[in-house]
């Protein structure tokens, strides 16, 4: 203990499993947040307490304002103080071309991916911002390359979303920076996760993905929460409204 809590949502599997894992390694209570998969989520916990860490997990979906609310409260009862916010949980909506996309579709991947987001970040900011009694800390965001390349074909929106993100980070990054927060959001390529199983098992993808990336592989969660720990920690200390891209070069 003693560094604080940071609350991770979508800690339950993916990227965000291996961010809560490396936060707990570096000293931080880990508040892991999940939509569903509660086995999944008390796997992540397990495995932060094995290691010697102090993690609980929170179910709470970040489109609904009101859970989250009740989340951050339950979570630094439970943990401590906050120090941080990893807005990890996102959704790549439906692959479709957008002439068949549907509204009600689109609606619950930008309620997830950018409104979840600014949510989580307000209530984050409410605990954290000097100006309203805090001690400052720091988010970070995780984007995705899509932002930059407009996405895998049927995934348009989903770029969008990250775009969105993507200038949230830098606006609240603005705002917040003389209330002690800093904001920033990393960036990946293609992560072995289950939200890429499905499109990674399609013949010949892995292959495409692999021949047009540089250094040569697929990325593994384990490189991302590399990237969100450097940000999220004092040797970041003057770093802000930036993006990080973890992609092999892509
Ligand atoms: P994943 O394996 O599909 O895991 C998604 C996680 O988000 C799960 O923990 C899930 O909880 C949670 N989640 C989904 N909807 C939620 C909601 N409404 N409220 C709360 N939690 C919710 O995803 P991932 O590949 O690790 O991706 C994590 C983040 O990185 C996402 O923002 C994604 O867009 C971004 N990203 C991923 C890649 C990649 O290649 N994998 C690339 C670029 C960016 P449950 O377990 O309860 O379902």
């Amino acid at each position: 203990m003693g560094m604080g809590t940071v609350v991770v949502t979508g800690g339950s599997r993916g990227i965000g499993a291996a961010v809560c894992r490396r936060l707990a390694a570096e000293g931080y209570a880990v508040a892991v947040n999940y939509a569903s998969d509660s086995a999944a989520a008390a796997a992540t916990v397990a495995a932060v307490e094995a290691a010697g860490g102090a993690a609980r997990a929170f179910k709470a979906d970040v489109a609904d304002a009101g859970a989250l609310a009740q989340m951050f409260d339950a979570a630094t009862e439970a943990l401590g103080p906050l120090a941080g916010l990893v807005n990890n949980a996102g959704s790549t909506g439906r692959f479709a071309p957008v002439a068949e996309q549907d509204p009600a579709d689109l609606a619950r991947l930008f309620a997830v991916n950018v409104t979840g987001t600014i949510l989580c970040c307000r209530e984050a900011v409410l605990r954290l911002s000097t100006r309203r009694g805090g001690k400052g800390g720091a988010i970070v965001n995780l984007s995705s390359i899509a932002a930059r390349l407009g996405g895998l074909s049927g995934l348009a929106p989903y770029a969008a979303s990250k775009g969105a993100v993507e200038s949230f980070t830098r606006g609240l990054a603005t705002e917040v920076g003389p209330e002690g927060v800093r904001v920033n959001a990393v960036a990946p390529g293609m992560i072995e996760t289950d939200m890429t199983d499905g499109f990674l098992s399609q013949p010949g993808a892995r292959e495409r993905v692999v021949a047009g990336t540089p250094l040569g592989r697929l990325g593994a969660p384990d490189d991302i929460a590399e990237a969100v720990a450097w940000l999220m920690s004092p040797a970041a200390a003057f770093v802000t409204g930036t993006v990080v891209t973890v992609s092999g070069g892509r």
